[in-house]
């Protein structure tokens, strides 16, 4: 193969960041479980502490099968380097971790999974750190939101609970204007959809939990850093642009280039906040990994019949989704997320709050969990549990109204889920 051609998305999800295990040759990436590597000798431990050689030193920063994950996903999102950790929520915190101070605030997006708005207006505060929270369909609303302080954007590709699909152009251009990086949570896409890398994002973060490793089985997250924001240019971000007082005064971004954001939240983030993705996590999601695109492509397809069979019932008020022409944002499909609008969506059910509570208790393929990008298919009733925090006008603006259901299209027949609705929708409607 001639090292100029690029390979594929196809290809790359079963082979980025994994070859022949060196010490036995093993084809699969073998799961590394050990905490520590031996060290040559002193000479090889001081380089390795020093940056000036990558290795292993210690499992909570890095491990060789976290590693081949973290490369992977990379590569899959066209970004220059990746982060591996404990959960999409770890992935946040760690993402904001080397940008932020106290006094220091990011500028999100009102439609964003509930956990989320929880984090960023609840539990950031306790570093200091705060979020405002502005709609991003409106870009005057953005910049008017922008201070001083302010120091990333943040939003979701695909937003959960609604469906929404941001317009990451846009929001990329105000951030490059404003000299911020944006932060753009992929989950619900996967790159599979939408790379946002290639409408402006500077950094990635994905929860692994959900379509990456694909069928419920752990709790991981993802950073994937583009390499392309010039930490230098302004005084913004002193962790990557000064000297670093917690890694004995390197500078990362001199030092490391495109690699200082990568390097700085392994060699910090990582050894300081101990969020680290376990071997045996990374393992499940390389393996669900190598299948991505095929399960996404029956994903959206499943989710574009169930969602034009919802729409046209008389017993369901409206659906949200935009993969349906009536979504107001249908028009972005073809620039942000051509291949599909994911396979996530709310639609609203005649008879309110206890029509969607009965609806749910009336399934029987769908499986009622807190959960999404699960083969199987899911439901849950969004304002009742994971939006339930939130007051009554976060639900409604999160897109989690008290009338509205929120399902999670797995890759089953398409039939058999709507034979499965048709029969639960009769209950709830009776
Ligand atoms: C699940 C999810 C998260 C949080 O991820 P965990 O792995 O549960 O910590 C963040 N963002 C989105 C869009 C999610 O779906």
């Amino acid at each position: 193969m001639s090292s100029d051609r690029k390979l594929g998305f196809d290809t790359l999800q079963i082979h980025a960041g994994a070859k022949p295990d060196p010490a036995t040759g093993a084809r699969q990436v073998p799961i590394y479980q050990t905490t520590a590597y031996v060290f040559r000798d002193a000479e090889h431990a001081a380089r390795l502490f020093n940056l000036e050689e990558v290795g292993y030193i210690y499992s909570r920063l890095t491990n060789p099968t976290v590693m081949a994950l973290a490369e992977r996903v990379a590569a899959l999102e066209g970004g220059a380097g990746a982060v591996c950790c404990s959960s999409g929520h770890a992935a946040q915190i760690m993402a904001l971790f080397p940008l932020m101070a106290p006094g220091r605030n990011i500028v999100a997006s009102t439609r964003l999974y509930g956990g989320t708005i929880t984090q960023f207006s609840q539990t950031i505060r306790r570093f200091g750190w705060s979020a405002k929270f502005v709609d991003f369909d409106d870009p005057a609303a953005i910049e008017a939101a922008i201070d001083s302080d302010t120091r990333a954007l943040f939003c979701e590709t695909i937003a959960n609970p609604g469906g929404v699909i941001t317009d990451l152009d846009a929001v990329s251009a105000i951030a490059d204007r404003m000299g911020l990086p944006l932060i753009v949570d992929n989950t619900t896409a996967t790159p599979w959809l939408c790379r946002p890398i290639e409408h402006g994002a500077t950094l990635v973060v994905h929860s692994a939990t959900k379509y990456l490793t694909g069928n419920g089985t752990v709790t991981g997250g993802v950073i994937v850093d583009s390499g392309k924001f010039d930490w230098s240019a302004s005084d913004k971000f002193p962790s990557l642009s000064q000297p670093e007082p917690a890694y004995h005064g390197l500078v990362f971004h001199k030092a490391l280039g495109p690699m200082a954001y990568t390097f700085h939240s392994i060699a910090v983030g990582l050894r300081d906040l101990g969020m680290t993705m376990n071997p045996q996590g990374a393992h499940y999601t390389l393996m669900g990994i190598e299948t991505l695109s095929l399960r996404m492509a029956r994903h959206v397809e499943n989710a574009q019949k169930v969602a034009a069979w919802l729409e046209q019932d008389p017993r369901v008020e409206f659906v949200s989704y935009a993969g349906l022409p009536s979504s107001p944002w249908h028009g972005r499909v073809a620039r942000i997320c051509p291949k599909g609008a994911g396979a996530l969506f709310t639609f609203a059910v005649k008879g309110g709050y206890d029509a969607c509570v009965a609806l749910v208790d009336a399934l029987q393929l769908f499986s009622h969990v807190a959960n999404l990008g699960d083969t199987r298919s899911l439901v849950i009733h969004s304002a009742s549990t994971t939006h339930r925090q939130l007051t009554p006008e976060q639900q409604v603006a999160a897109g989690a109204a008290p009338n509205v259901v929120r399902i999670s299209i797995g890759i089953e027949d398409a039939d058999d889920l709507i034979a499965d609705l048709d029969q639960a929708l009769a209950k709830a409607t009776a």
